[in-house]
């Protein structure tokens, strides 16, 4: 069998401290595949620099003079992690075989990256990497995860437990993803809905060795909602069926009130109306909300935006970064 093209795609945002190692190990694995004959010699990692403020570019570029299996790919802004790596799925896949995503701070085991690659030999379209522990992840991160995990399944979405985005994909499967035309990515959902053929590498994760998490609180929960709502219509539902229950306890409870009246009990019923009024106030706005971030969500999708535009190709122009560079000194 022909030696497949691999590229392993690595979003970066302000990652300087981090980036030098990452250079190192990953250029270790693709050398080491590459004399193993695993993978073509043409096989590269691409590292696309999604609107940092630090040195990451500067050190992709210096990487990727200096060494010619490093490319990059520099977004004209910061898009997100997720639209980060589909810029690169889509640059990567069109020139290779297979792509493997990583996240920067190489929290994902390196090593099975053997694996996976030896796994698409086998045929494989999709392989996952599933952390088979979570022990270096903070008790709030886990217990967190677990519950996202939960309610997904709940709702019938179909994610894989403990994948994140460390997954080898075929250029067709690639290709399948990008005519997913969404712009709310939730990646590790829409992937198992390609459908083809899949299966699990385990690993265990590990903890980041520099820098912080780019993912705030916010932008977790914002993820987390992401997924949920772009997948399902059941927050929706649950809303409606609320609704009917509600409107059955008021008949019950209004036929109560008007019988209670006409016996003559009636009381000042101060308490009682005031908490129902701020009760049902609260669903009425929560159920408002729900609904109006599903328009959100649809005013977003309807304006097709493109998710990211690229302002510098290091795979298709090694020299345009160069030339830019010297034009501008001498300009000065
Ligand atoms: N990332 C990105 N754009 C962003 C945020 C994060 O490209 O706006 C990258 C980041 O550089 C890293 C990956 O996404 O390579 C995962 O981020 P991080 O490790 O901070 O997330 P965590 O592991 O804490 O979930
Ligand atoms: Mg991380």
């Amino acid at each position: 069998m022909k030696r497949p093209v691999l590229t392993i795609v690595v979003p970066c945002c302000n990652e300087e401290e981090v980036l030098a190692r990452t250079f190192r190990e990953l250029r270790g694995v693709l050398g080491h595949l590459i004399r193993e004959q695993l993978v073509a010699a043409a096989s590269k990692l691409l590292f696309v620099d999604d609107g940092s403020k630090d040195r990451t570019w500067s050190m992709i570029i210096a990487e990727h003079s200096a060494h010619p299996e490093i490319t990059g790919l520099k977004l004209a802004r910061n898009v997100g992690h997720q639209k980060a790596l589909l810029a690169g799925l889509e640059a990567a896949a069109a020139r290779s075989d297979c792509v493997i995503s990583i996240d920067a701070d190489l929290q994902d085991d390196i090593g099975v990256i053997r694996d996976f690659v030896l796994k698409f030999h086998e045929g494989f379209d999709i392989v996952y990497g599933v952390r088979a522990s979570r022990k270096t992840d903070t008790w709030f991160k886990r217990t967190s995860a677990l519950c996202f995990y939960r309610i997904m399944s709940r709702l019938g979405i179909q994610l894989i437990p403990n994948h994140a985005d460390f997954r080898l994909m075929s250029k067709r499967a690639v290709a399948e993803l990008c005519r997913y035309g969404e712009t709310n990515l939730f990646l590790r959902g829409i992937v198992p809905l390609i459908g083809y053929t899949a299966t699990n590498v385990y690993y265990d994760r590990k903890e980041r060795f520099a820098g912080q998490s780019k993912y705030s609180l916010r932008k977790m929960l914002s993820f987390a909602f992401d997924g949920i709502a772009s997948f399902s219509v059941a927050p929706i539902r649950f809303v409606t069926s609320l609704g009917f229950i509600l409107l059955a306890v008021s008949i019950g409870a209004g036929a109560y009130a008007l019988t209670q009246k006409w016996l003559g009990q009636t009381k000042t019923g101060w308490t009682s109306l005031m908490i129902s009024i701020w009760f049902l106030g609260g669903l009425q706005l929560l159920g408002i909300g729900i609904i109006g971030e599903y328009i959100g969500k649809i005013f977003i999708e309807v304006k097709c935006r493109p998710k990211y535009a690229v302002e510098i190709d290091l795979y298709s122009s090694v020299s345009e970064p160069v030339i830019r560079a010297t034009a501008s000194e001498s300009s000065l």
